[in-house]
């Protein structure tokens, strides 16, 4: 599969456009892990941010994203090797492994909703933190 250029540079080097064109849109960084008391295992839940955008996976609130939920974490060269807990799917971490983007990414098919189709998004499965019910 043809990759994008840019991937064969260090990530250090690439300009903030390409770096920012590595999400895939999947969304599963902005949904809620929930920690099992008894064994401490870490599953990722169907509830998501209340700043998700259901019909779209994508923030509603990029830009004051750190505002409205001042833990969201901002995804860069410098800190994703340390950022063990998003999805192994995750452009950014690829990148940054040295590894190809999968047929479904957009770069690669040139399809944006590809992800939330063949891609692991859980688009259409999500409710809103706002309206779960924990119990
Ligand atoms: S997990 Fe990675 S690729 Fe998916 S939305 Fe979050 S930052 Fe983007
Ligand atoms: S504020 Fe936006 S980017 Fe941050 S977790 Fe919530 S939806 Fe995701």
């Amino acid at each position: 599969m043809k990759q994008p250029d840019f991937l064969s540079k260090p990530i250090a080097e690439m300009t903030a456009e390409e770096w920012e064109s590595l999400c895939d849109g999947c969304g599963l960084c902005c949904q809620i892990r929930v920690e099992d008391e008894d064994t401490g295992e870490v599953a990722l839940s169907n509830v998501a941010c209340r700043f998700l955008c259901l019909s779209n996976n994508r923030c509603s609130d990029y830009d004051n994203r750190k505002v409205n939920v001042p833990d969201c974490v901002k995804v860069t060269p410098e800190n994703i090797m340390s950022l063990d807990w998003l999805p192994h799917t995750c452009g950014y971490r690829l990148a940054a492994f040295g590894m190809d983007l999968p047929s479904w990414h957009h770069l690669v098919c040139g399809k944006p909703g590809k992800v939330h189709t063949h891609g692991p998004s859980m688009l259409g499965s999500l409710i809103s933190e706002d309206e779960a019910d924990w119990e």
